[in-house]
């Protein structure tokens, strides 16, 4: 069964063995709770990864923040400003500074990845296109840093490896292409997992950096029917979506 606190363990352990060359990052959307499990399992691992927490849980959830990071893992800030500001860049900006300060009161922070709200026409990315993001002590910003052209991107965004289809903001125009020529697209995590122990296959000649969102992987039961049912139905929601965006964009031109 995938998407399972086990098939995250048999998962990461695949990454481990592939080294310094796979990265993983985990997006805190929903349920902090979540993330502090997967970080403790982590832990007992001896594998450290990346939290990315959304300003709407600093203060519910600070002491799930702070105790991620006693854990031994870096916390990074999710953030949403572009829309949360309507599209406005300088107040986006602004937004991102204060929350990102706030942040910083619960755990050291130096990396940042965007959040994506399928429904609004705003990429927060955009910031970084009249603002510098590294001169606020911010390193990495996995989209923007990352040298796509060595290192494959991967996201159980949709619940699934493949779903760069029906993601409206979570995927790398240019090189989902290319991946998908030389045979690096995955459904499951099982595909990635024979994939990597599989001497020889293509993935092992390329940098890893893999994305998850925690409230995702939960042991069998209702909630992991729940989460299954909710991102059946959201995943035909993004599929309209897209279609409705493309029939516009034609009408258009
Ligand atoms: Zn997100």
């Amino acid at each position: 069964m995938d998407f399972t606190i086990d098939k995250y363990i048999q998962f990461s352990d695949a990454l481990k063995r592939h080294g310094a060359h796979a990265r993983m990052y985990h997006d805190v959307d929903r349920h902090p709770a979540y993330a502090l499990r997967i970080a403790e399992t982590e832990c007992a691992m001896g594998w450290f990864t990346t939290y990315y927490f959304r300003s709407l849980h600093f203060s519910s959830h600070a002491g799930i923040i702070r105790a991620v990071a006693a854990l031994g893992h870096n916390i990074g800030y999710h953030y949403e400003s572009l829309a949360t500001c309507r599209g406005n860049i300088d107040a986006a900006y602004a937004d991102f500074c204060r929350n990102l300060a706030e942040l910083r009161r619960l755990a050291p922070v130096h990396t940042a990845s965007a959040h994506g709200t399928p429904r609004s026409p705003w990429d927060s990315q955009e910031i970084w296109r009249h603002h510098d993001i590294h001169r606020l002590d911010i390193d990495y910003e996995p989209k923007l840093d990352t040298d796509f052209s060595r290192t494959i991107y991967l996201t159980d965004t949709g619940r699934r490896w493949d779903g760069y289809h029906v993601n409206v903001w979570d995927k790398v125009p240019g090189h989902q292409q290319q991946w998908e020529r030389e045979g690096l697209i995955f459904h499951s995590t099982d595909d990635i997992i024979c994939a990597l122990t599989t001497p020889g296959h293509p993935v092992n000649r390329h940098s890893l950096l893999v994305n998850t969102h925690p409230q995702r992987w939960m042991p069998f039961g209702t909630a992991w029917i729940a989460e299954a049912l909710t991102q059946r139905i959201k995943n035909t929601a993004k599929w309209i979506l897209i279609q409705h965006k493309s029939l516009g964009a034609k009408k258009k031109n």
